[in-house]
């Protein structure tokens, strides 16, 4: 049944629109931490499907859960109710800590979407005029690829030719609370969304305390907080929620990636502030709070949220900032390891600035899937439930492809 992997190849070449640059390989089967190819090859997978795969390939539960749901329902639109994205909706609010409702969905970029209407809806019930819904973002910033979620990313190549952007929406320096003040001068600010550590933009954590001053300001400003936990919630940084360990209380939180572990599903989880705003009709989706979604989100939250994994996101993440730093300094290439917990990104040196694309191809060569962050930085999201050795298999495939890099 399996084409020829050239065949196969070829038919992406042919009729995708090109707006990928896939591996020219093809993935197959998938168990754990390694996955195997058209052709046999097998992979060490740091990349988790982009952080998306939490509990890596192949989760017997989550298998189950699908499985059993697909025998039941798999969708009845949300003209009708159905029991898994009802106990999803409670079980996400209670695992919050500050939520009181939520609003499920498909993708990140279409919570984040979601995030940006409440934040505007919410202003316009307040009696704040357009021009004083501004939502201040940051640069390096990933929020999505939707018209308004790509104003909201504050980077320019993923913005240019799609002019004319949706107004509304202003740009502060990341880490850099003097520029969010200034921002936020004016009084025309509605909210503040970021990403407790940028992904897309370089693996780059908010500074210690950092958050707090940026809920101090919202607070000052009458805005609301936004969290984008897309990438870095549902255990990824060692808590089940990033912004645990920045001692915030947000007002907006968005998850989708690891939600559905595999399953696409998103959600956005509105405070006491904002859960109320939104009344019948104001927004909606076809397939969102899907029953097969919820189904599998549902055992991806519960295991994702265990002591097992965060005692195992804390064990590894020590073991490959440790490896990352040995084999980078063994060929002095990084100039430095940054993070929080199973979303590590290792910064080039000056040296190699630019070449991080080239060293991905040499770990795909060796059998390991890695992903960049930008030119120089290569990040490490790897599946939460990672074992010793895949992070010993890893390290011992990274070495022999930053060997092949520098050519020794
Ligand atoms: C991936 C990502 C998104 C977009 O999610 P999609 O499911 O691709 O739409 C938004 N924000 C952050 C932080 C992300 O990492």
């Amino acid at each position: 049944m399996t084409a020829p992997t050239a065949d196969l190849l070829a038919l992406g070449r042919d009729y995708y629109l090109p707006v990928y640059r896939p591996r020219q390989m093809v993935l197959e089967r998938g168990q754990g931490s390694r996955l195997w190819d058209s052709e046999g090859r097998e992979y060490v997978d740091w990349a988790a499907g982009i952080a998306v795969c939490g509990l890596g390939h192949n989760d017997p539960d989550l298998h189950g859960a699908l499985l059993e749901q697909a025998g039941k329902l798999w969708h009845t639109s949300n003209a009708f109710l159905s029991e898994p994205p009802l106990h999803l909706a409670e079980e996400l609010v209670q695992a919050s800590r500050f939520a009181r409702r939520v609003f499920l969905c498909n993708s990140g970029a279409e919570a984040n979407e979601a995030a940006i209407k409440l934040v505007r809806k919410w202003a316009a019930a307040q009696g704040r005029a357009p021009e004083r819904r501004v939502i201040v973002t940051f640069r390096g910033s990933f929020h999505g690829r939707t018209l308004a979620t790509v104003t909201a990313t504050a980077q320019p190549k993923y913005q240019e030719g799609y002019e004319p952007l949706p107004s509304g929406f202003r740009y502060a320096g990341f880490n850099d609370i003097a520029q969010l003040e200034a921002a936020m001068a004016g009084g025309d600010v509605a909210a503040v969304m970021l990403e407790p550590v940028q992904g897309e933009g370089g693996v780059m954590p908010a500074a210690p305390g950092y958050l707090r001053q940026v809920r101090e300001l919202c607070d000052r400003h009458g805005a609301l907080l936004v969290l984008d936990e897309i990438q870095v919630g549902m255990g990824r940084t060692g808590t089940l929620f990033a912004h645990w360990q920045d001692e915030v209380v947000p007002d907006i939180v968005t998850l989708a990636k690891a939600l559905g572990g595999g399953f696409p599903v998103g959600a956005m989880l509105a405070g006491p502030k904002v859960a109320e705003v939104m009344q019948f009709g104001a927004h909606g989706s076809t397939f969102g709070g899907n029953p097969l979604a919820a189904a599998v989100a549902r055992v991806a939250l519960r295991k994702l949220a265990s002591a097992q994994i965060e005692a195992n996101v804390a064990r590894q993440s020590q073991a490959l900032r440790e490896g990352l730093m040995a084999v980078g300094g063994e060929f002095d290439l990084f100039e430095q390891v940054r993070g929080r917990g199973l979303m590590l990104g290792a910064v080039l040196k000056p040296a190699y600035a630019g070449r991080a694309g080239e060293i991905l191809d040499h770990a795909a060569t060796h059998g390991l899937l890695l992903l960049q962050a930008g030119p120089d930085v290569l990040r490490l999201v790897p599946a939460l439930n990672l074992t010793d050795a895949d992070v010993a298999e890893g390290l011992v495939r990274l070495r022999a492809a930053l060997a092949g890099f520098v050519g020794r």
